[in-house]
């Protein structure tokens, strides 16, 4: 959000009504500059922030107000300007690294996804997991070090942060810590790049693990519209998601590890980029888009987002760590599970 230059040559206030009046002042420019609703009825509504507005008496005692506080967890920002942020994770559980070693898959690289990218040079925030870091560490170094992309940690190894989501694996809660930890040294020591943005495997998140992510410096990153490539064999219904969802603002959600679980976004992105440069959108990383206007949180959100209703998990028992969701139901593991993903009856996708 923009400041208004002359704060600062606002007079000192000398009562309780001089103390307030800047500060009502300001609600209304807040109110002024916030942005128009979003009008789709399939996607959430961002919210008028009246709070967001800086704390009444440091207008009337400093200066250069500090930035407004940004919301808890990012969805998207608010700007009338035709501008978005496209997000690839780059997902590595330990399921997959097993795939990768085992030869069952070839790679878990987009090349054509990361191809199209780079010939229209168009910025991007991926969000790598350190598995993926320590996999790739190449190919991890060369997209930090390019001046094009933003790194974002999306965890260790990919398990849900909360569960019921679709089928990740879920880590014991004392786990999730050392997830974002050891993402964040993994990424670090690969790409020399130390991340600020986090985003939860699956989305799936609570107020405790949002709290400790926190803890750890970085501020949690969803999506405003999800391309849904996950698993997506139709590029075409995944430009069409795309192009016709998109507004100002908005973040996309993606993937850049191609192989069965994202197998058509290069395919996606060839029918994406020209059709919305064409509409006159201009790609930003997420740190560059939280620099052109205020961060937003759908009206209802709760601080709760899940995916599936698996019933809950039966008491866990000493040294069966993980639970999982399964066609069958929850099945416990002593160690993360290696799996084969299907779709379910219920449309979840499930380590099966
Ligand atoms: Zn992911």
């Amino acid at each position: 959000m923009r400041r208004p230059a002359w704060t600062a040559r606002l007079p000192r206030p000398r009562g309780a009504l001089a103390a307030v009046a800047p500060a009502l002042l300001l609600v209304a420019i807040a109110l002024a500059d916030s942005p128009p609703r979003v009008q789709a009825s399939t996607r959430p509504t961002p919210p008028l922030r009246v709070e967001t507005v800086a704390p009444r008496m440091a207008v009337a005692v400093a200066p250069t107000p500090s930035a407004p506080a940004q919301p808890s967890v990012i969805f998207s920002v608010a700007t009338r300007d035709r501008v978005l942020a496209l997000t690839f994770d780059l997902d590595m559980s330990p399921s997959m690294a097993a795939a990768l070693r085992s030869g069952t898959v070839r790679s878990w690289v987009d090349r054509d996804a990361l191809a199209q990218l780079r010939a229209r040079n168009v910025p991007a925030t991926l969000f790598m997991t350190g598995l993926w870091a320590q996999a790739y560490p190449g190919l991890a170094r060369e997209l930090a070090q390019s001046g094009q992309f933003e790194i974002g940690n999306h965890s260790y190894s990919h398990p849900a942060f909360h569960l019921p989501c679709y089928g990740l694996w879920g880590s014991p809660v004392a786990g999730l810590a050392s997830e974002v930890d050891r993402a964040q040294q993994a990424i670090h020591a690969v790409t020399g790049v130390a991340p600020s943005y986090f985003r939860f495997p699956g989305g799936c998140l609570d107020q405790r693990v949002v709290s400790m992510v926190h803890a750890h410096g970085l501020t949690p990153v969803q999506w405003s519209l999800n391309s849904l490539d996950a698993f997506n064999g139709s590029s075409v219904q995944i430009a069409r998601t795309v192009i016709g969802g998109v507004h100002p603002g908005d973040i996309v959600i993606m993937h850049l590890m191609g192989g069965p679980n994202a197998p058509a976004s290069g395919a996606a992105l060839r029918l994406i980029l020209p059709a919305l440069q064409a509409q006159g959108y201009r790609f930003v990383t997420v740190g560059q888009l939280l620099g052109l206007g205020q961060g937003l949180q759908p009206a209802g959100f709760r601080g709760v987002i899940e995916a599936a209703a698996p019933p809950p998990p039966p008491a866990a028992r000493a040294g069966r760590p993980y639970w999982v969701w399964t066609p069958w139901g929850w099945q416990s593991l002593s160690h993360p599970p290696v799996c084969r993903w299907q779709l379910n009856a219920r449309k979840a996708w499930v380590c099966a």
